[in-house]
């Protein structure tokens, strides 16, 4: 049987090598992954960190919403806190175990040693007892220090048990846009902070997005948004990352030179423009949904806002020239 501090050092092992801040949902998402005690998560997990093996916060995000439940940040202070004193105790219980082995050890050896000179010299018969019953005596504190320890550990699961579930519970926003199931825009600044190197952005707005809703009601307007974004979620592939960057904007991040996400950004204005809604009552059909994308290279990391402001100002052109575009239009 795995030990819960095996998965302790697991779990904590995994949230390091992956550079994921050590929050409650990274904490659980490799906790369940490292206990293998729900396949289909590490299915998916494996099937995330792909050939590059890397999973980014966004990632992570989705795992734990799609699989254990909502990644929500309630509490979220209070729930690490917890999980910080609960690894602190426990290391400091194991410290002691380990301490009182070394001195249960160091007796030992003493004893061992003296009994091996009574063996060669004069026999004592009390001295020889005596020394048993000193043995008797270490091992029976080890065993109580051990059982302490067993304890602690069994306890520590319970916790993070009624962590997990704490977590589940908890309402408030996540990484992940509730309307379109893709990542938000808490997601996209965690992701584009996390990235380094080069990035390029594609920030797409739908165009007269208002006169939509104005037509056809907020409830259809809501039923074109999660067209657009299944359009988006079918489009990435190869690492890029979709978001719902606002209303009705989104963006999508790559590692792909600029001349590359232009092409691709010119592919997703086609598939936006197939998007079509009927609304069930009416038979009412929402076509004609055309968008305007403004795309940009540039620094990823503590400069990524820099990058959105550049993209931003080429989608600001894209609408400026008539909308249904992508900018900048040639390179
Ligand atoms: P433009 O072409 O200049 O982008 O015009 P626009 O009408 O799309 O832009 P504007 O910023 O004036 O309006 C955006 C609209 O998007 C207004 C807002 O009600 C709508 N919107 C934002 N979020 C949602 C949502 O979650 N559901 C629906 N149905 N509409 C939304
Ligand atoms: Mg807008
Ligand atoms: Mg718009």
């Amino acid at each position: 049987m795995r030990s819960v501090y095996d998965l302790f050092k697991k779990t904590l092992g995994l949230l390091s090598k992956y550079r994921l801040p050590p929050t409650p949902e990274h904490y659980a998402l490799w906790y369940v992954y490292v206990s293998e005690e729900n396949p289909e998560l590490n299915a998916a997990v494996d099937q995330s960190l792909g050939k590059d093996d890397q999973l980014g916060p966004s990632s992570a995000a989705l795992l734990f919403q799609a699989h254990l439940g909502d990644a929500r940040w309630r509490d979220t202070q209070a729930l690490t806190a917890s999980l910080d004193a609960l690894g602190q105790e426990l290391s400091s219980t194991l410290h002691d175990t380990r301490q009182d082995t070394a001195q249960f050890q160091s007796a030992l050896r003493d004893r061992f040693g003296r009994l091996g000179g009574i063996e060669e010299g004069s026999v004592s018969l009390d001295l020889l007892l005596d020394e048993v019953r000193n043995l008797v005596k270490d091992a029976k504190l080890m065993e109580g220090s051990a059982e302490h320890l067993q304890n602690r550990l069994q306890s520590a699961e319970d916790e993070v048990n009624r962590l997990r579930e704490a977590l589940a519970k908890s309402r408030e926003e996540a990484l992940v846009d509730v309307l379109t199931g893709l990542r938000n825009r808490r997601a996209f600044d965690m992701e584009l902070e996390a990235m380094d190197g080069s990035v390029s952005l594609i920030l797409l707005d739908l165009d007269h997005f208002k006169t939509v809703n104005d037509t056809y009601g907020h409830l259809l307007g809501d039923q074109v948004l999660k067209a657009a974004a299944r359009q988006l979620s079918g489009f990435v592939r190869d690492g890029a990352l979709a978001f719902r960057f606002g209303g009705e904007e989104f963006a999508v991040l790559m590692k792909e030179p600029l001349a590359v996400a232009r092409r691709k950004a010119e592919t997703l204005r086609i598939l936006v423009s197939k998007v079509s809604v009927t609304d069930r009552r009416t038979g009412q059909k929402v076509g004609n949904i055309t968008a305007s994308i403004g795309v940009a290279e540039g620094a990823a990391g503590k400069q990524g806002l820099q990058l959105v402001g550049m993209a931003d100002k080429q989608l600001y052109e894209a609408k400026r020239l008539g909308r249904n575009r992508v900018m900048p239009m040639s390179l």
